[in-house]
């Protein structure tokens, strides 16, 4: 089998060393075996995404010598395969409106620290057909939601193998039923992430061990909709010296402004280390 990894930032910042290590090992990975490594420009969420990032990543990544293969993906120019996937699960009765807004959930979940997981409660689950619908002929804007139990019926017991952690049996309670499809953007990360691994051939998931939760709802995806399984890495995170992981926002550790103090490439992939 030959090896094919992504890298998949969002162009919303800069790059920075978290996302170094994220890249490399991808990178590396593919590299080691003759396979091929590839770039996915996530940039679904309009709002957050500036112009300049696309372009800023891809120079930060060449100046690192992390060169990818083929023509870059961007998850824009994509609507029409998730849009694809997700009527496939509504026809399955997978996928059900949710109305709730944010506001709606905190107040749906009883204790306050349930909040912190977001696992969503389920409201809109039960909805009756025919409200349902007059509330979307009210133009009420709604989100469409993942059935995760009624599609665990149909796949049965599932897991995922990872390459530090193991096999790992798919829970469906860790990310409950999922928002699929945005009120706003119409996607949402789970269903496009999916969607696109299978279109470009990905048989090496490589992320952070942040998104380990996120792939029992990925399985479960791939299962229901006939979709291979790649092998995951979920690697460990570049942490600061308070052990925090790094976000766009440590625009210090940014690898422009390391650039622009003189750090060599070398420096800079040896600073992205992960302890
Ligand atoms: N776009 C995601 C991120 O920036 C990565 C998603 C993935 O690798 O599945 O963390």
């Amino acid at each position: 089998m030959s090896v094919v990894t992504r890298f998949a930032p969002s162009p919303t910042g800069d790059l920075h060393l978290g996302h170094v290590y994220a890249a490399k090992v991808a990178h590396d990975l593919a590299r080691d075996a003759g396979g091929r490594f590839l770039l996915r420009h996530e940039d679904i969420d309009s709002g957050r995404v500036k112009p300049e990032f696309y372009r800023r990543i891809e120079e930060d990544l060449e100046w690192l010598g992390l060169r990818w293969d083929g023509k870059i993906l961007l998850q824009s120019e994509r609507r029409e395969a998730y849009k694809d996937a997700l009527k496939t699960l509504k026809t399955m009765g997978l996928a059900y409106p949710c109305f709730c807004t944010r506001k709606d959930i905190q107040a749906a979940l009883s204790a306050p620290h349930d909040s912190d997981a977001a696992i969503y409660p389920g409201t809109c689950r039960s909805l009756s057909i025919a409200e349902t619908n007059d509330r979307i002929t009210t133009g009420e804007a709604y989100a469409w939601r993942f059935h995760a139990e009624k599609a665990a019926q149909i796949h049965g017991d599932l897991s995922f193998r990872d390459l530090r952690f193991g096999k790992i049996r798919v829970d469906t309670s860790v990310n409950g039923d999922a928002v699929l499809s945005r009120k706003d953007i119409g996607v949402a990360y789970h269903l496009a992430v999916v969607v696109d691994d299978q279109f470009q051939e990905i048989t090496h998931v490589t992320r952070g061990e942040d998104l380990l939760g996120a792939t029992h709802i990925h399985r479960q995806l791939q299962a229901i909709l006939g979709l291979r399984e790649p092998l995951y890495l979920h690697h460990a995170l570049v942490r600061d010296e308070h052990g925090k992981r790094l976000a766009k926002r440590d625009a210090a550790r940014s690898i422009r402004i390391l650039r622009e103090q003189g750090y060599s490439p070398d420096e800079v992939l040896a600073m992205s280390q992960v302890s």
